[in-house]
């Protein structure tokens, strides 16, 4: 357990008072230990020092959770009209507004990213997307359908899938809570949801503000546990569907197992992502598009834009002032307003993303900005890494292809838009892609020939809850937000009157 001293003097006082509690599961409409006292403790990763202890959920806790799931399905959320349905997810948004403050810290210090990214992307997105998903359950409908057949009425009713699994990772925690939740509730389903073990505080703190506003009981679940607690909700029988994001290698498996047990499934899943800069580019638009593209969130996002083409004739000088960039950036704690770049998420992240770099070195790649692994000096206890910037020619080294999850860009020359396009496409992964150009005709044509779920044209990244989200290929199944999202909730029943 924390005690004050041991927490930045910058947390202010609600997020502060919220980390001195007790932790807990939240389960119906209970706050409880797991069942078998087990628990693990989470991090500042800008220090390493312990900021809570969790519960660590067990397979007693996920029968408990999702029998509330299945209670408050069955039961009073299933008599909500769907007007009071959208109501009570506007007044989670709002109550999300009102602790802007204390989620925007809590989310810096359990994640580490700055807290004014935390405050005016992550709480703010997750504001809007709650606020979005408010006003679908009064807008779902089915169809009178026009059958062939004599005296006969037919029509369909869209009703919720049931109750969901819901499992996040540590990039955007609170963020992705609210992408899965958001259509969850809209739909009338029932969610466990299970943060990540790095991040456990938000989804906790979310769970208590719904239960505030006015939530029934088991709606919302929230289970603190690590990738055991995770597969057991995915086995668990009496979950109708899986929503998760995280690694493609995880959600293969936990896309077969859904298949062998015919559950729903959603996966958001990872990417590498080619960010195209055209001849014609403003050169100074390119560099900051390519470093807001991969160096955002210290590079741990799905969609970052770890690829970088650049044409041949641009390429020297477009290099050189992205690594002049990178190396001038403020890296730090995230409760420090001056702090640009965080650090990574965790020791592991941090094993990790050097692995990647240090192999990418051993391969011949040529490292011109960034690569260091302590850049705040020897005595520095975070997970702070470099923003790292290499440059290959061509397409074959495991930095070039795999998911690095950290501030890693791999830049390449090219010569033609058909040779760009092939290779942006040689991947196994499909999620978002990018063009930098004033040529709106060829703009629109890459547009057409890239394998990706995002294209981004003269901008990175950008994201509504209207605007659908999901990857081609390795990068999963289904898409996330808008009406799409939506559907991946409902089930249809078609039901035949005779006349
Ligand atoms: P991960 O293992 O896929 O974790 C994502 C979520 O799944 C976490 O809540 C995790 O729980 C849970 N989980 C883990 N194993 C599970 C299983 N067998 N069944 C059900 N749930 C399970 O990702 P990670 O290990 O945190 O990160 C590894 C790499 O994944 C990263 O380096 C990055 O390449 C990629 N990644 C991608 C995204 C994305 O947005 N696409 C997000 C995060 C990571 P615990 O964390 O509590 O164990
Ligand atoms: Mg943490």
């Amino acid at each position: 357990m924390s005690t004050a001293t041991d927490l930045p003097p910058a947390l202010g006082e609600a997020a502060r008072s919220y980390l001195e509690r007790e932790h807990l599961l939240l389960i119906g409409d209970e706050r409880r230990a797991a069942a078998d006292g087990r628990t693990f403790t989470t991090e500042d990763p800008a220090s390493g020092s312990v900021i809570a202890t969790v519960p660590q959920a067990g397979e007693a806790d996920v029968d408990a959770a999702v029998a509330a799931a299945r209670d408050a399905l069955e039961g009073d959320w299933a008599k909500l009209p769907a007007a009071r349905r959208g109501r009570l997810i506007a007044a989670l948004a709002d109550a999300i507004e009102a602790h802007t403050v204390e989620l925007a810290e809590l989310e810096a210090l359990d994640q580490g990213k700055p807290v004014t990214l935390a405050r005016a992307v992550d709480v703010r997105a997750t504001a809007a997307h709650f606020h979005y998903f408010s006003g679908w359950p009064t807008k779902i409908s089915g169809d009178t359908l026009p059958v062939s057949q004599p005296n006969l009425f037919c029509y369909t009713r869209r009703e919720p899938v049931g109750v969901c699994a819901q499992i996040i990772p540590w990039n955007f925690p609170l963020l992705m809570a609210a992408w899965k939740l958001g259509p969850a509730l809209a739909a009338g389903c029932t969610s466990v949801l299970k943060p990540a073990e790095q991040t456990p505080l938000t989804a906790l703190r979310l769970g208590e503000l719904a239960l505030e506003v006015g939530f029934p009981p088991g709606v919302i679940n929230v289970l603190t546990g690590d990738g055991e607690t995770g597969a057991a909700l995915v086995a668990h029988p009496d979950v109708d569907k899986i929503a998760f994001t995280g690694s493609t290698a995880v959600g293969r498996e936990i896309g077969a197992q859904a298949g062998r047990d015919l559950k729903r499934v959603t996966l958001e899943l990872g990417g590498k992502s080619a960010n195209i800069v055209l001849a014609d580019a403003d050169p100074a638009a390119a560099v900051r598009n390519a470093f807001q593209a991969i160096y955002f969130n210290s590079g741990q996002a799905c969609n970052a834009g770890s690829r970088l083409f650049l044409p041949v004739e641009r390429y020297d000088a477009v290099v050189a002032e992205l690594a002049e960039r990178a190396a001038a950036t403020k890296l730090g704690p995230g409760l420090d307003p001056d702090t640009q770049l965080g650090p990574l998420v965790s020791a592991e992240q941090h094993d990790r993303v050097r692995g990647f770099v240090e192999r990418g070195i051993a391969d011949g790649a040529e490292l011109l900005a960034g690569g260091s692994a302590t850049p705040l000096g020897e005595d520095q206890s975070g997970h702070f890494f470099a923003p790292t910037l290499f440059s290959v020619t061509g397409d074959e080294l495991e930095i070039a292809r795999e998911e690095i999850f950290g501030p890693v860009l791999v830049a390449s020359p090219y010569s033609s838009l058909e040779e760009v396009a092939m290779r942006a496409n040689d991947s196994d992964y499909g999620l978002a892609a990018g063009v930098v150009t004033s040529d709106l005709s060829a703009a629109h044509r890459l547009a057409a020939m890239l394998k990706a779920g995002s294209v981004y044209i003269n901008q990175w990244g950008l994201s509504d809850p209207s605007a659908p989200f999901g990857g081609f290929k390795a990068s999963g199944v289904g898409r996330e937000h808008g009406r799409e999202g939506l559907e991946s909730y409902l089930e249809t029943k078609t039901v035949w009157v005779g006349l």
